[in-house]
């Protein structure tokens, strides 16, 4: 890590309004983002276009009523840079906040009208207790307080954490996914819930946790928000 660096990351410690990107001073204290990367941040259609890439990628696995992701996750782009303070340096005020824009984007959808509530999908607790929260309920809160509706936070729980995956073939490790969450409290039969995780990558994690929750409530109606979907 070069000096320079070193300086701009004690430079923030003390003066936290900077570009989470850059590192360059901001003035609004409430932005993330100086107005250059800002306008660098690659914002979806998503909202607009119900016939997207989030829909696509769970098309055959998970039934939705609508769903949709705001911005685009590239190798080394802003977003990434976002995902990245939001999971790893204590900032789940970073995911509050995008939570609060994406839930902007989400109220122009029609098709959430009758939206009863949100989950996040649950990190396991190991997870939780190394990083003090779960950025996805970070993420719901923001939405839940622009869309005006509660976050269920317990509906959904993931089992015990199963250690390292690395030396698990990649069947395994989808099989491990897929036991790990289970319905938890609440009863939403009938309802329309919104699930809401940080990043859509392959779709298993959606896959199996929404399954988890339409098992669980006869009737339940399901759509999916994601802060970003990984570009492939
Ligand atoms: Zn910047």
């Amino acid at each position: 890590m070069g000096i320079s660096h070193w300086v701009r990351g004690l430079t923030s410690l003390f003066f936290p309004n900077v570009c989470l990107n850059c590192s360059r001073s901001v003035d609004d204290s409430t932005a993330l983002l100086c107005l250059r990367c800002e306008s660098d941040l690659p914002v979806t259609d998503h909202w607009k276009q119900p016939e997207n890439e989030v829909r696509d990628r769970l098309a055959g696995r998970l039934p939705l009523e609508y769903a949709a992701a705001a911005y685009t996750f590239r190798e080394g782009n802003v977003c990434q840079q976002l995902i990245h303070a939001m999971k790893y340096q204590n900032r789940p005020d970073v995911g509050k906040k995008l939570g609060e824009r994406l839930g902007h984007l989400l109220s122009t959808a029609d098709r959430l009208n009758d939206l009863h509530g949100i989950v996040p999908v649950p990190i396991h607790n190991r997870r939780r207790h190394e990083r003090g929260y779960n950025q996805a309920e970070a993420i719901a809160e923001g939405i839940g307080a622009i869309l005006n509706k509660p976050v269920f936070s317990d509906a959904l729980r993931r089992t015990d954490f199963q250690g390292s995956q690395t030396r698990r073939t990649k069947l395994e490790r989808l099989e491990n996914v897929r036991d790990s969450f289970v319905a938890g409290r609440g009863k939403f039969s009938n309802q329309h819930l919104l699930l809401v995780d940080d990043v859509l990558t392959t779709g298993a994690t959606l896959d199996f946790s929404g399954n988890a929750l339409l098992e669980a409530h006869s009737g339940l109606r399901l759509s999916v928000a994601t802060l970003a979907i990984v570009e492939r």
